[in-house]
């Protein structure tokens, strides 16, 4: 067992610490209230190599392994508090990597290269209007045409719409086959004719859009299908693993970040004629969320090694460790960045509720995790039940 890093993941590390220090830590507010991640801010991510940076280099990415990729998930989330930064990076790293593996080589030539030099957007669509959840019952549907599918519906809650709108690109679509014949994982550009977007006014997470696609009989040719027709469930779970395991790491960087904030204040802000660093009771509590930031971290990094180690087609015992350990991070790292983040801003007394000090923004854009965002953590609980005590205990048909 080593947990050294490499001298290549170390240094990429700090380049992306530094990134975050230089571009996106000055940016934050305006990134907040802008309601969109600045371009200038994209084209340095994207000179970094961090836009979808596991997708291979004959497609624009940088290769990059799952561990790599987390590690910089991390940076992003402490650089960006707000999380907008860091669901942008997650979704072109987790569903760019799945287009990368299953898409058609017209369609990984045709659109890889611009999504990694941040000149288009790629998002993943899979909620609907009646859940999130129970995705097996999603309404909407494709139907087959002599060129490819055509598709009718609504998804809901999806991240990006406005970006993939305004920037060209499109979402990794989830639909039922309209004869019954399973589920096909479709690419559907946001331009295409017959579909429409509305966004929503969200809490938090403000510089990425949120809104619905509606569906009116859009065309989608057969060369935008991943993988199989009719098999696109299982790869939009794979996905969901590889998205799940970053949407954590974003969560631990802006838990440490946040710590780094509280310790510079307890160190300087006086109470009872003493720093407030020298009181146990705060003492402890920075103590306890240190420890906690830490296992979960280690956590988060153990999934990824795994994601490298056993690629998602791994035999069942290792299927089922990969499981347990995304579903174990996913539900513990965005609640305790959230304590963490409401510790810190009760360190800061009245100041903590201002936007100044900023902790407010990582409240905000990291409770998406707790709602719902990448599934929610009562999702990752029923995976756990179903890992731990076998399907047969599985709740629902
Ligand atoms: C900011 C944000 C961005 C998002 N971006 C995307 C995106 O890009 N693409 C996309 O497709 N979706 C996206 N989502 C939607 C997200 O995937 C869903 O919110 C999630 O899957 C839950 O679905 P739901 O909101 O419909 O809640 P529901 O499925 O209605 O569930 C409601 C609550 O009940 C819980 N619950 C459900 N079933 C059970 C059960 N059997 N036992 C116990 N508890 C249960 C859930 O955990 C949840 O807390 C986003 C959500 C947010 C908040």
């Amino acid at each position: 067992m080593d947990f050294e890093l490499s001298d290549e993941e170390r240094a990429f590390q700090e380049a992306v610490r530094r990134f975050g220090d230089r571009v996106l830590r000055p940016a934050e507010a305006k990134i907040d209230e802008g309601g969109r991640i600045p371009p200038e801010v994209l084209r340095a991510m994207a000179d970094l190599g961090l836009l979808a940076m596991p997708v291979p280099s004959e497609y624009g990415g940088m290769g990059a392994s799952a561990v790599l990729t987390e590690l910089a998930a991390e940076e992003v989330g402490r650089g960006d508090l707000s999380m907008a930064t860091a669901v942008f990076f997650l979704l072109e790293a987790g569903w760019g990597s799945t287009l990368a593996r299953h898409g058609t080589q017209e369609l990984r030539r045709s659109f890889l290269p611009s999504v990694c030099r941040g000149e288009a957007f790629l998002g993943i669509a899979t909620t609907e209007p009646g859940g999130g959840s129970d995705l097996a019952r999603m309404r909407t549907q494709a139907r087959r045409t002599p060129d490819g599918f055509e598709l009718t519906g609504e998804k809901t809650f999806v991240s990006g719409t406005t970006e993939a709108g305004e920037m060209g690109g499109g979402h990794l679509t989830l639909a039922r086959d309209a004869g019954g014949q399973g589920f096909h994982f479709l690419y559907v550009p946001t331009r295409s004719d017959g579909l429409t977007t509305q966004r929503f006014e969200n809490m938090g997470r403000m510089g990425i859009s949120t809104g619905s696609l509606s569906y009116d009989h859009v065309r989608v040719p057969a060369s935008n299908l991943l993988g199989e027709a009719g098999h696109g469930f299982q790869l939009a779970l794979g996905g969901f693993q590889v998205a799940r395991t970053f949407v954590s790491a974003a969560c631990i960087g802006a838990a440490e970040r946040a710590l780094e904030i509280g310790m510079a204040h307890l160190r300087t802000r006086e109470a009872f004629g003493q720093p407030l660093g020298r009181f146990e009771g705060i003492q402890f509590e920075l103590a306890d969320l240190f420890a906690q930031v830490e296992a979960v971290k280690w956590q988060c990094r153990r999934a990824a090694w795994l994601l490298d180690r056993y690629p998602l087609t791994g035999d069942e015992t290792h299927r089922s460790e990969v499981n347990r350990a995304v579903a174990s991070v996913k539900l513990t790292a965005p609640p305790i960045a959230f304590e963490t983040v409401k510790r810190v801003m009760m360190w800061f007394g009245a100041a903590g509720y201002t936007k100044e000090v900023g902790l407010e923004r990582g409240l905000r854009g990291v409770m998406s995790y707790l709602v719902g965002a990448e599934g929610g953590l009562n999702i990752m609980r029923i995976i756990l039940g179903r890992e731990l005590l076998g399907k047969e205990f599985l709740p629902y048909p």
